[in-house]
């Protein structure tokens, strides 16, 4: 059976996340989205609420071999943890792909059984990030089509309490 996992802080989860995770639940027999559960980054978003916003979203999509949960240390500890030999991620801009780099190294250097592979955001979403969709947010801009619909009231409402 093949596992992947696809690692990262989601805050919010984007609709260019989403087209990922759905080539990675085409690709693989199950696939972890993992929430990266760290104070260091200052999230705008409880780890509780990513993760609610991913279920809802992987219920909503009817994504049968998708599961779901939170980390934090080390990414290839949690992906041995759900037998995963795979780790998912995205590539936008040339920019995405000089920190994917470093980051492969130092996971191969931590593992030699966990091997990456990469999507190619879809033309359409490759300007996304979770940063465009707080900011937008923030100062009362539709996000509508950015996050999907299952997440946009919630979000909308809570970008503006901030
Ligand atoms: P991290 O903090 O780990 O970079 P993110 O939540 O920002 O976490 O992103 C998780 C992964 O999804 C990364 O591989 C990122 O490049 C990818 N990604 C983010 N936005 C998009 C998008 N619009 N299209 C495709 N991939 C994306």
């Amino acid at each position: 059976m093949k596992i992947g996992v696809y690692p990262g802080s989601f805050d919010p989860f984007t609709i260019g996340h989403l087209d990922v995770l759905k080539s990675a639940a085409d690709l693989f027999d199950l696939v972890y989205v993992a929430v990266l559960n760290n104070s260091g980054k200052n999230p705008v978003f409880t780890a509780q609420e990513r993760v609610e916003m991913i279920r809802k979203t992987i219920e909503a999509e009817q994504l049968g071999n998708v599961r779901y949960g939170l980390f934090d240390g080390l990414l290839v500890d949690y992906a041995a943890s759900v037998n995963a030999t795979f780790i998912i991620r995205g590539l936008r801009a040339i920019t995405d792909f000089e920190y994917e780099f470093q980051i492969d190294a130092v996971n191969r250097h931590l593992s030699e059984g966990v091997r990456t592979v990469y999507f190619m955001a879809s033309p359409a979403h490759s300007f996304l990030s979770s940063s465009n969709v707080k900011e937008i947010g923030r100062y009362g801009g539709t996000i509508e089509g950015l996050v999907p619909a299952c997440n946009e009231y919630f979000i909308r409402e809570r970008l503006a309490r901030q």
